[in-house]
């Protein structure tokens, strides 16, 4: 049934000329794998990274030829830079996520020297920042929520064990049932699955957590946790890139990693320092996210760039990774953050949901890319 509807939205995007040589999108190789759920249809246009602005008609085209066809109930096309080729020893071949009604999830793969996954959580993606205050765990909290809106089974861990805020930004709170007297059921809201530290510690109580006590939680968290089936666990990564990061990285079977980061310079460069982190722990970068990129005024529409917008993308494209999209500075995204009530889940056709969910394709869009069989990495010992 859906390799029909593939091979149908296969024949549609057939009538859509590609720009790059060839006669259309097909065949010349730009369409990636297609991701179906809940009759939504997923998929990126591989073209070269300078001219993905230029391309965004074609993407467009894409998008509404896809949707065009009978039993395709929507479409998001995102428009992805040429691959490189994967670092030394980093990932195994991973599959997309799954459409709701798919199989039980199976076991997450294992890097060769990495944590063992979660069994019955597919894909484990960290949002991580250099420094705290960017919108990290806004940040999130609506991918966690775009994710869900297509479908996919999702969990939001909150591992920023030392100031947690899921609980505030979900409005839970009450502490997470067992199921056998041992494993913790998640919280759950707004059809998220989601666990922090914070409930399971008094607000008052000083997170003064040393290094192994915090390894302890975060590991309980994962393992102890009736996470299962999952397509993808979004895990909240705490701000900074020391050594306490780095371990965490290395404890979590992470699929990837999104990093978000203001335009700032110096934002930048401690999105730099999170990059070079999880390379160095051979996790994927699935893209930099640029929050508080710019601002509307509500009065006159009149778009401000007020930190300098647009840093992040340039800087992306410098440095090779992709760029997933821009979220504004915006006072709706504030207010539901502090009622509890995330904007993607408050208000799920606006603006801001659309920009959230473009990021969230293109995080689909990288986990399934991986998905690709490569040619076994040469390593020189
Ligand atoms: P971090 O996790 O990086 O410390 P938070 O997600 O807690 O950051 O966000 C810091 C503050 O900025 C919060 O008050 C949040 O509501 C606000 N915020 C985050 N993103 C935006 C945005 N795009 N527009 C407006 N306010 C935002």
């Amino acid at each position: 049934m859906s390799d029909d509807l593939k091979a149908r939205i296969l024949e549609a995007l057939r009538g859509v000329p590609s720009p790059l040589g060839g006669s259309d999108v097909v065949a010349q190789g730009l369409v990636s794998d297609i991701f179906l759920a809940d009759g939504k249809a997923f998929f990126s246009l591989t073209v070269p990274a300078e001219r993905a602005e230029a391309l965004e008609p074609l993407r467009r085209a894409a998008e509404s030829a896809a949707a065009s066809v009978e039993g395709v109930t929507g479409a998001m096309v995102a428009l992805t830079a040429e691959r490189r080729p994967a670092p030394q020893g980093s990932m195994p071949a991973r599959r997309a996520p799954a459409p709701r009604n798919a199989p039980p999830a199976a076991p997450a793969p294992r890097r060769a020297s990495g944590p063992a996954g979660i069994s019955g959580v597919k894909h484990i993606v960290a949002v991580a920042s250099g420094k705290g205050g960017v919108g990290k765990s806004t940040t999130a909290v609506n991918l966690a929520l775009s994710l869900a809106a297509t479908g996919l089974k999702v969990g939001l861990l909150d591992a920023d064990v030392y100031g947690p805020s899921v609980p505030r930004l979900l409005a839970l709170s009450g502490r997470p049932e067992t199921v056998d007297g041992r494993t913790l059921r998640p919280m759950s809201a707004y059809g998220l699955k989601a666990m922090s530290i914070g409930f399971l510690v008094e607000e008052e109580t000083p997170m003064i957590w040393r290094g192994p006590m915090v390894m302890s939680a975060l590991t309980q968290m994962m393992r102890e946790v009736d996470w299962a089936p999952l397509d993808v666990l979004v895990v909240d990564m705490p701000p900074g890139t020391g050594d306490a990061q780095l371990t965490m990285a290395q404890q979590v079977p992470l699929a990837g990693a999104v990093i978000v980061s203001t335009p700032q310079d110096l934002a930048l460069i401690d999105a730099r320092r999170g990059l070079a982190m999880f390379r160095k722990v051979e996790v994927p970068v699935l893209g930099i996210v640029e929050n508080m990129s710019y601002f509307v005024a509500p009065d006159t529409g009149k778009r401000y760039d007020i930190f300098g917008h647009g840093g992040a993308k340039a800087e992306a494209e410098r440095l090779g990774v992709p760029f997933l999209g821009e979220i504004p500075l915006e006072m709706a995204i504030r207010e539901g953050s502090d009622a509890g009530r995330p904007v993607v889940a408050a208000d799920p056709g606006g603006a801001h949901s659309i920009a959230y969910a473009n990021v969230a394709a293109k995080v689909v869009a990288g986990l399934d890319g991986a998905a690709a069989p490569r040619a076994p990495a040469i390593v020189f010992e």
